[in-house]
């Protein structure tokens, strides 16, 4: 490790090709390509028009075991195979990331754009606010926040008239709809098009969405762990009347806006999602809409350029996209659809061209697969239609040393004496982690490919000793790798086994099915892929898993916020825990983004910063030199 710099020191020894050059190499038309400077740009959708009669490439995700709190190379992995692939093994490769929020960036665990000798580059721009779109998923959430205030408030404080005249406005005479009107009067099942033929009582209807103001579950967002923004009142000011609202931020990642961003197959897809959201429900108890507060436009205006996949480059060269930024505990955690669309059709292969041309897209599921890729499999795949040829598991010596009984593995602190030593007996114990996502991977069909992201203390042993627990617990392949050290020559093992899985057939199914109670989706996962024997539901959560039935969003996928900490609800549960009933706080319904969002035990959707954050290591220099980025 002493021979390896900072990834910022390696990160900026290296200049970055142009990136329209690098467009124009992977066969991105330069009318597809808008340029944000000289290392980024976005990719059109149009794209995906003229490579439609390619075949779809390779696809595989890249998942973890149940990490430390520092995580466990899963970044670092998917980028360091792309570049085996790419830049050694004559592959068209792709890799496909998640844009790193702030949150961790400035909290404890540092950015997301790999580590080492296995970087997305320039990772400074990569890290901070790449081309804006978490700025753009933001803005479109936090306009809708306000409107829904807004409303609330006009419709407490004035009549059914009064609120009819300013929605519909008399122009020299004549009153009009808005376009998006229509969709709520539909909903009401009035079919008149002109406001002035609507009677009194459809006026009252028309114009009262007769929010409750206890059940508004729409969230301000902001990128920053800041835990006081946890639980708030809105309207504390004289103009507003004593009307106040509990609320709360959620971080923006954990952003419906940003979920239906990451799932939306088009932007018209994108536009009607953001329609469909759910933002809390009437005094009657129907579900309102981002459609009925009439901004569903805004919203699709204002992330109408963010929906655009965003191209960038490993330290070797190969390309990387770059999109969407939801975390796998407290959202789906995957990176977009429409990137990862790209990226098979441009690694696909032209018709008449033979397999051994096919490239290869690595894309990322965030966290340990518990989350990560179950929420892949079971949201991300049943929204895209496509299939994964094969999971790449990450799995470090010192995390299954953690899960076998080790010490806790402290941000900031030193890593206590059993991760810097040989020890067997340990390891093994945690090894049953290992098992358990392996496992579960196999009941989804995936090929799985375990692979032993290599640290400087680890021992022959103890890597010898994970691969063979590894084959044991059933993996397809389990392979050293040491591209942090090296790059893209560091895991040219664990390519040429990636190459070897995806030439065989792979059954891959899905979880659950969809037409299954809540409940028993939920349940599902709990006990096949966590290990729980039960799941328990708190009464407010009980309440709405039952109304979302009786609304007609039973039929959704499920995304668990959970913590990624530990197959159960408790961080502390190390290793395979069983036998635990898993407790459900309460749900929210996603119906823009197609998810059921229930949130497990004490789980919080906006993280706190800790005493030391990672930020007192950062350093501006005069020059502009950035120091201690990670
Ligand atoms: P994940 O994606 O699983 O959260 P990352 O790839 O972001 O993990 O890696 C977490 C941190 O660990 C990064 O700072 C990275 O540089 C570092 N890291 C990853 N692999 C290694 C390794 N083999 N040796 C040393 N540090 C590593």
């Amino acid at each position: 490790k002493e021979n390896v710099p900072s990834d910022i020191e390696i990160a900026k020894s290296q200049v970055p090709k142009p990136i329209d050059v690098l467009a124009n190499e992977i066969g991105i038309p330069a009318k597809d390509l808008e340029l944000y400077g000289r290392n980024k740009a976005k990719v059109k959708l149009e794209v995906l028009d003229s490579l439609r009669h390619r075949k779809d490439g390779k696809y595989i995700v890249v998942a973890g075991i149940t990490p430390t709190p520092l995580g466990e190379g899963k970044s670092t992995t998917t980028i360091g195979l792309a570049q085996a692939l790419g830049a050694h093994l004559g592959k068209a490769a792709y890799a496909c990331v998640r844009q790193p929020s702030q949150g961790p960036t400035f909290g404890i665990k540092g950015g997301a754009a790999g580590g080492g000798y296995s970087q997305v580059i320039p990772m400074d721009e990569f890290n901070l606010h790449l081309t804006g779109d978490i700025h753009a998923t933001t803005a479109a959430n936090n306009l809708l926040a306000a409107a829904i205030s807004a409303r609330y408030f006009h419709e407490s404080t004035q009549t059914d008239k009064a609120l009819f005249n300013r929605l519909c406005p008399p122009k020299k005479g004549v009153r009009t709809f808005a376009p998006i009107m229509f969709k709520r009067l539909e909903k009401l099942g009035i079919t008149k098009t002109n406001p002035d033929e609507l009677t009194e009582d459809e006026v009252s209807r028309f114009v009262r969405l007769d929010i409750d103001p206890t059940k508004i579950s729409w969230h301000r967002v902001v990128d920053t762990n800041d835990r006081y923004l946890r639980s708030i009142v809105t309207g504390l000011g004289p103009a507003e009347q004593g009307k106040t609202l509990e609320t709360g931020f959620d971080i923006a990642v954990a952003s419906e806006c940003m979920a239906v961003l990451a799932l939306a197959t088009s932007l018209g897809d994108m536009r009607d999602r953001l329609g469909r959201m759910v933002i809390g429900e009437s005094r009657a108890g129907v579900p309102i809409t981002c459609d009925d507060i009439g901004c569903t436009g805004s919203l699709a205006i204002l992330m109408k350029d963010a929906i655009k996949p965003n191209l960038m480059q490993t330290l070797e060269g190969t390309p990387v996209f770059v999109h969407a930024g939801p975390f796998a505990n407290i959202a789906h955690g995957n990176s977009s659809i429409l990137a990862d669309k790209i990226a098979l059709k441009l690694a696909g292969v032209e018709e008449g061209e033979t397999e051994d041309k096919n490239g290869y897209v690595i894309t990322e599921a965030g966290f340990g697969a518990d989350i990560g890729m179950e929420k892949f499999v079971n949201i991300k795949c049943r929204a895209s239609g496509l299939k994964p040829n094969a999971v790449v598991l990450v799995a470090t010596i010192r995390a299954l040393k953690m899960h076998g009984g080790g010490p806790e593995v402290t941000p900031g602190k030193p890593l206590p004496e059993v991760y810097l030593n040989e020890n067997l007996e340990i390891l093994k114990a945690g090894c049953s982690n290992l098992a358990r996502h392996i496992e579960n991977a196999k009941k989804v069909g995936i090929k799985v490919i375990v692979a032993v992201n290599r640290f400087t203390n680890d021992t022959a042993a103890e890597i010898a000793l994970v691969q063979e627990q590894a084959l044991a617990a059933g993996a397809d392949a389990a392979v050293p790798c040491n591209h942090w050290a090296e790059g893209g020559k560091g895991a040219i093992e664990l390519g040429e086994a990636v190459i070897q899985a995806c030439s065989e057939p792979n059954p891959f199914k899905f979880l659950y099915d969809i037409d299954l109670s809540i409940k028993d989706k939920i349940a599902t996962i709990a006990r096949e892929f966590y290990g729980a024997k039960d799941v328990s539901y708190s009464d407010v959560a009980e309440d709405q898993l039952k109304r979302f039935e009786e609304q007609g969003f039973g039929n959704m996928p499920i995304c668990m916020a959970k913590t990624h900490l530990s197959f159960s609800h408790e961080p502390a549960q190390k290793g395979a825990p069983s036998g635990f009933t898993l407790p459900i706080r309460e749900a929210k319904v996603a119906a823009g983004a197609g998810f059921i969002y229930p949130i497990v035990g004490t789980m919080s959707t906006m993280p706190g910063l800790a005493t030391r954050p990672i930020f007192f290591d950062h350093i501006l220099e005069d020059n502009g030199e950035i120091v201690g980025l990670s």
